[in-house]
């Protein structure tokens, strides 16, 4: 079954909630990346909070969340466009995905030690004009209290963010998560009460684990709140790497750099960090970037 999202808001417009599974996406991640299970943790609750996150975006809109911390995981990127009105396309990466560390004292992944502190930077570019950046100190480096950290001071939106990652030796089980805004001009009880009900509702990984839909993750979130208003996304892995850009990227090692590649290696590889998808280029190929750089050929 493809992964989903699902958004809803309450029929008195005091909230709104996004909720989805993202197991299949996380699953991908960890293979491609071959992800310690803390790190697959780690990554997949950001690649699910981007996706959930997503669920805003309009158009080729495109949003990016990077974990910059001080721990032995040395940060993590997730990335998310819509590949169709109705298609949340995410990618990410963990710059040290071997690493993997002990569980903590109440037996979970110890994400919030693997990812130390820090900094969550929120990118956002929109069709036209400047990219919107948000970066505020991460509150655990436990992902979603982190995310809340960034709608709390950068949107003034008081949040309850609820992410999983239920993993063991054989793989990823369960990913999924919630996040439940509180809209403007609602009060401060709305949010006590949506904190309240997070608090008590089994973790979503195990909720998913026990066949809950998205629908169901919304459902148990409201309480007893009417909704209206669901709209629904497919998630999927997506990259947007192409041969163009990582010749870009080539190009950025400069001239002199370039120059010795091409003395010291018939072939060169360049492998998109975000996919792990492999790009040969050739030493003839390079020569041909130098004299582009040069201005010798029309690039
Ligand atoms: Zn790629």
């Amino acid at each position: 079954m493809p992964d989903r999202i699902v958004s809803a808001s309450a029929a008195d417009g005091s909230f709104s909630i996004v909720a989805g599974i993202t197991t299949v996406l996380v699953r991908e991640t960890y293979a491609r990346h071959q992800l310690s299970l803390t790190a697959s943790a780690a990554l997949g609750r950001l690649l699910t909070g981007a996706a959930l996150l997503g669920a805003s975006l309009k158009g080729r809109e495109r949003m990016t969340l990077q974990v910059a911390g001080d721990g032995p995981l040395r940060g993590l990127v997730a990335d998310v466009a819509l590949q169709a009105p109705d298609v949340i396309g995410a990618r990410g990466y963990a710059r040290r995905p071997d690493i993997e560390i002990p569980l903590n004292d109440r037996n979970k992944f110890d994400v919030g030690a693997a990812v130390g502190k820090g900094f969550l930077h929120v990118t956002r570019s929109f069709e036209v004009g400047q990219p919107y950046v948000g970066i505020v100190p991460l509150r655990s480096g436990e992902i979603g209290e982190d995310i809340a950290g960034y709608l709390a001071h950068s949107q003034q939106i008081p949040s309850v963010v609820a992410l999983g990652v239920l993993a063991n030796r054989d793989g990823i089980k369960a990913s999924g998560g919630a996040i439940a805004q509180v809209l403007p001009g609602a009060d401060e009880a709305v949010l006590e009460k949506l904190e309240r009900v997070a608090g008590a509702m089994p973790p979503v990984t195990r909720q998913i684990d026990e066949g809950a839909a998205p629908e169901d993750l919304v459902r148990a979130l409201a309480g007893d709140v009417p909704l209206r208003a669901v709209h629904e996304y497919e998630v999927q892995f997506a990259c947007r790497c192409t041969r163009e850009r990582v010749e870009v990227a080539l190009l950025g090692l400069g001239r002199d750099e370039l120059r010795k590649i091409v003395i010291e290696q018939p072939r060169t590889e360049a492998v998109c960090e975000f996919c792990k998808k492999r790009y040969v280029v050739t030493s003839d190929e390079l020569q041909h970037l130098i004299d582009r750089l040069e201005g010798r050929v029309p690039g």
